[in-house]
């Protein structure tokens, strides 16, 4: 088994008027974030944590603020492609740590339901994610929020997960296995959509 570790950053203003959303999560708040996506920094700190784990460039690299396709997105669809990443790349996640950085709003009274929106998104376990927050302090930082990710990946041991999932699935005897696990995994990631490195470009989504 080998380990790979991943860091990731962000950085949004405060925008009136605009929906807030931090780790796919709607907030009540009259203040959104400024981006060309939906601002979600702790996506964007995330997806950059586990595309930095296995070297596949960042945010930027995939989604290009410059492509209008991309305004006003969900920021989950760039964290689906992260995950293709490391999936593709034969990682998988075992735990992430995050903290959060803003005056407003409070975050410990949306923690709870942050980290189970988090885990989901990443199917992990709730034990395997951690959001911390903290207040910026002396740091004059009271109209942007930030974000950083630590995330920790292992490989995926292939032939265990061959007589795992095997083991749970309805195989006829002539079956070919590699074709079994392909379709098991693709059920989890698209891995279809894999394989595409377009030039890379560290301009960020703001
Ligand atoms: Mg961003």
């Amino acid at each position: 088994m080998s380990m790979r570790i991943g860091l990731g950053f962000d950085s949004h203003a405060f925008k009136p008027g605009v929906p807030l959303v931090i780790g796919g999560l709607k907030i009540d708040h009259p203040e959104g974030l400024a981006g060309h996506s939906d601002g979600d920094l702790l996506l964007h700190a995330i997806t950059d944590a586990l595309l930095g784990a296995v070297s596949a460039g960042d945010i930027g690299t995939f989604f290009p603020p410059s492509d209008p396709k991309w305004k006003g997105a969900d920021s989950t669809v760039f964290l689906q492609t992260a995950l293709e990443e490391i999936a593709l790349a034969g990682y998988k996640i075992v735990n992430i740590d995050c903290v959060l950085i803003m005056h407003r709003p409070k975050i410990v009274p949306i923690a709870a339901d942050m980290r189970e929106r988090v885990a989901d998104l990443l199917s992990l376990d709730l034990k395997n994610v951690s959001i911390k927050a903290k207040t910026p302090e002396g740091l004059n930082h009271d109209g942007t929020a930030v974000a950083h990710v630590v995330a920790l990946l292992e490989s995926i041991d292939l032939p265990e997960e061959h007589k795992k999932l095997t083991a749970e699935a309805d195989v006829p005897d002539e079956a070919d296995i590699d074709g079994v696990f392909t379709t098991l995994i693709s059920k989890t990631h698209d891995i279809t959509a894999l394989g595409r490195k377009p030039a890379f470009d560290t301009d960020d989504l703001t």
